[in-house]
């Protein structure tokens, strides 16, 4: 049987005036709206008790499974308003169908599609008036977090018998502050993010835990974000802490690293392979030796290189750095014209801007 999401509002929601303010310059992950969803799954019932109430802090045991052995996964889309002030998601099931596959990586249950895509109607539904205005500056969204845990109070090393599944919403601008300035990236040579029959293909707490280390050592060398290698042989580049990464050859390849096992597969990398061949260019998986790169951009082989992800969509990509060398940077100011092509093409299929002729765009309110 499916889950329903009955709502019990929040009886003190953010008043209008204090909403309008943060809308109107959200920042990433700040600010969250007045409701949550929630839904949960034993062993015994599978999962019930779904239902929308109001946001604010979770009551767990210390013993709870995931502080202590991280059986957690999460996703993240957004929600964009439209001209008429429709509301739209941009290809949810992929992030429904992902969310399965980490389940059964981290012996988490599978929530089914149709109750995941209700989740998230129910919760942008009663909040739909954080969904910033499109006349409010270009970029703004509601970025959408569903995430499930090991609720379970129990120390035993086995999957939980008891999961929480969850949805929290937060009003977004542009991910990264300053605008679209090309990020400086540093090779993580000592630290991976995933290794071989490991979690990378997961989306779940634990990677992103893994490519802190990583990341920091490359905030010390005055970086953006780190790159990591495959963990086998640190040769071949597979992606960023939480983006996916692309070439754009002097011959109009758009070549992006194929997927091992160890890589994240991002909704928007697909939806990118799909827009380059629509805008002429040879779209190619393959490994990608991280020389590829450090060359290829000396030759001038390598045109233009970018990461993507949902939260920043696409982010122009700059300088490489590592131990005792560096790259230089292809992108100019704000990243090539490729790279801002893809961008404004995603962008405008998000916003219902131009026809939507991959029907990617599902409806929430
Ligand atoms: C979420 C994520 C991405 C980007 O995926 P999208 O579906 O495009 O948002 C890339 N890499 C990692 C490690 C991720 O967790």
């Amino acid at each position: 049987m499916s889950l329903t999401f009955p709502v019990t509002p929040n009886p003190t929601p953010v008043a209008d005036a204090d909403r309008a303010a943060i809308l109107a310059n959200p920042g990433f992950g700040k600010y969250f709206t007045d409701h949550m969803v929630t839904a949960t799954w034993t062993a015994g019932e599978g999962w019930h008790d779904g239902r929308v109430a109001a946001y604010g802090p979770i009551t767990l045991m210390p013993s709870a499974a995931v502080l202590h052995y991280a059986q957690e996964i999460f996703e993240g889309l957004k929600a964009y308003r439209h001209a008429d002030g429709s509301i739209w998601s941009f290809r949810p099931l992929a992030n429904g169908q992902r969310l399965a596959r980490s389940a059964a990586r981290l012996a988490l249950p599978v929530l089914p599609d149709e109750d995941f895509l209700a989740s998230l109607s129910a919760l942008v539904g009663v909040d739909r008036a954080w969904v910033p205005d499109v006349a409010d500056g270009g970029e703004k969204s509601l970025y959408l977090r569903p995430f499930m845990y090991a609720s379970e109070a129990f120390l035993g090393v086995r999957p939980a018998n008891e999961v929480t599944y969850s949805v929290i919403a937060s009003p977004a601008g542009a991910y990264f502050a300053g605008g679209l300035k090309p990020v400086t990236l540093w090779i993580s040579e000592h630290f991976a993010r995933a290794g071989s029959g490991g979690t990378g293909a997961a989306k779940c707490g634990g990677n992103y835990a893994s490519s802190l280390a990583g990341q920091l050592e490359g905030i010390e060398h005055g970086c953006d974000q780190a790159v990591f290698l495959d963990s086998a042989t640190q040769t071949f580049i597979e992606e960023l802490g939480g983006m996916n990464l692309f070439f754009v050859t002097r011959d109009n390849r758009l070549v992006t690293p194929e997927l091992t096992g160890t890589i994240l597969e991002g909704v928007t990398r697909s939806s990118i392979l799909d827009l380059g061949k629509e805008l002429g260019l040879d779209p190619q998986e393959r490994r990608i030796p991280i020389d590829e790169w450090k060359d290829g951009v000396a030759s001038g082989e390598i045109r233009e290189i970018f990461a993507c992800g949902t939260a920043a969509v696409v982010t122009p990509v700059g300088e490489l750095r590592w131990e005792g060398g560096s790259a230089p940077s292809t992108a100019g100011e704000a990243g090539g014209e490729v790279t801002n092509e893809i961008r404004r093409r995603l962008l405008d299929i998000q916003y219902g801007r131009v026809e939507d002729t991959h029907g990617w765009l599902t409806r929430l309110a």
